[in-house]
């Protein structure tokens, strides 16, 4: 009886000791893989370092103290970056750039905002949110791209990027690449930047960030002839003022950067434009109620109220020589496979999860006067629509549209070339669309 007691006691001990080993190799571990992320945060010196860092460590899996350290080091960082983007800016007065077309020209170029192109009937959505799109389609002025992703979700990020002429594909930094505009107004474009977001959420962190870089002051003299003033409620009230208030000049480059589908979709259309209720919406997964519908049918709103205000836009230049681009920054989940909607990506992102928040739309339509006279770019526009590339590199199939000859200009990152080099598409810094796609196929 007493030797039981003993290998009892020594049986305790043994095991109080091997948890209290375990217990103690987790929190050195613990504390030695606290330190290295701390250090790799604190050495990152531009928010492409940090970008790397967080996709290690998602906003979600933060704590308080470690979303407070990473807010300030987002701020030091991102005034680097401004530093060598206002550098970068400079030096494109050292280039040269002319425009070749020889008539007056109007490029228009509308940045979307969280367009899910699964949600257009362009697309194959079975509502009709974009009976515009289609008529334009019909006429032969609209020429529709389906293979267009884009390599981030959030829009602070891909803004950056998608002015800048960098190439992610490639490597390259947004910073050490002008904007596209700086170079249109370089060559001799007016450049007319009406923006419905530089006012919107002005003090969060992503604002702040990206409008450090758009309009601060030397990129404001260098790269666009005027901007809007005022806020508007909706879309096509941004749209209206342009349209009334600018006289153009002979070269113009018209940007119009939307609300679009943001969050709270409801806000995004005039109650006027009200078509589709969650009655319309006749999905049978389980994980849809009658008050998900709604939402799901107010999103589908904004969408074609989205198409009547490019209506706008078309029937505005139709009688002109024009082109003009439509893209959106990223796309957005409606509860279209889960009971989820919104964006969010927890380190390796799903199928679903790409199609839905990385595909989106890229139309190029042009007026008939410019079809007429740039056979040679309708031709190409006709036998790219099915290439596989990033929207982040628009800037230079801008620059082609525009016929604007720089140094600039890569042929391999302008899809509409017979030279574009299509590259293996990275998302989210660390993984590849395609692996990802064909993963589901299997
Ligand atoms: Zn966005």
């Amino acid at each position: 009886m007493e030797k039981c007691s003993i290998k009892r006691f020594i049986g305790r001990v043994l095991s109080f000791k091997g948890r209290d080993v375990i217990a103690g190799s987790v929190a050195i571990v613990g504390l030695i893989w606290s330190i290295v992320c701390y250090v790799i945060l604190f050495s990152a010196s531009n928010t492409e370092q940090l970008y790397t860092w967080r996709h290690y460590f998602p906003h979600n899996s933060m704590d308080p103290f470690t979303q407070t350290m990473h807010g300030l080091n987002s701020l030091r960082d991102s005034a680097n970056d401004t530093e060598i983007a206002i550098k970068t800016t400079l030096d494109v007065s050292s280039t040269q750039a002319t425009v070749t077309e020889g008539d007056s020209l109007t490029v228009i170029y509308i940045l979307g905002e969280s367009y899910n192109k699964h949600h257009a009937s362009i697309y194959g959505y079975p509502l009709p949110t974009t009976p515009n799109f289609e008529r334009e389609v019909k006429s032969g002025n609209l020429f529709v791209f389906n293979d267009a992703v884009n390599t981030e979700n959030y829009t602070s990020f891909m803004e950056k990027n998608i002015f800048s002429l960098n190439s992610i594909g490639a490597g390259e930094h947004w910073f050490d690449y002008p904007s596209f505009a700086t170079v249109f107004k370089h060559a001799g474009y007016d450049v007319w930047m009406w923006d419905m977001q530089r006012d919107f959420m002005t003090k969060r962190l992503y604002t702040i960030t990206v409008n450090a870089y758009l309009y601060n002051d030397e990129m404001k003299k260098l790269s666009y002839t005027a901007c809007n003033e005022k806020r508007y409620g909706y879309d096509g009230g941004l749209v209206t003022s342009f349209f009334r208030e600018k006289t153009p000049g002979k070269y113009n480059l018209v940007i119009l950067h939307f609300m679009g589908q943001h969050i709270a979709y409801f806000q995004r259309f005039p109650k006027s434009e009200t078509v589709f209720t969650a009655d319309d919406i006749l999905r049978t997964d389980k994980y849809l109620n009658k008050n998900k519908k709604g939402i799901i049918a107010q999103y589908d709103n904004a969408t074609r109220y989205n198409d009547a205000v490019m209506k706008q836009v078309f029937d505005h230049y139709r009688n002109k020589n024009a082109v003009l681009l439509y893209m959106s920054d990223h796309g957005e989940e409606i509860y279209d496979y889960r009971d989820y909607r919104g964006r969010q990506v927890s380190y390796k992102p799903t199928p679903g999860q790409l199609r839905n928040q990385n595909e989106t739309p890229f139309l190029v339509w042009c007026s008939d006067a410019y079809k007429k006279s740039h056979p040679d770019i309708v031709k190409r526009l006709q036998s790219s629509l099915d290439r596989p590339f990033m929207t982040d590199i628009v800037g230079h199939t801008l620059l082609a549209l525009g016929q604007v000859k720089t140094p600039y200009y890569k042929a391999e990152h302008d899809v509409t070339s017979p030279q574009f080099k299509p590259v293996k598409r990275k998302v989210y810094g660390h993984y590849y669309y395609e692996d990802i796609m064909s993963a589901e196929k299997k």
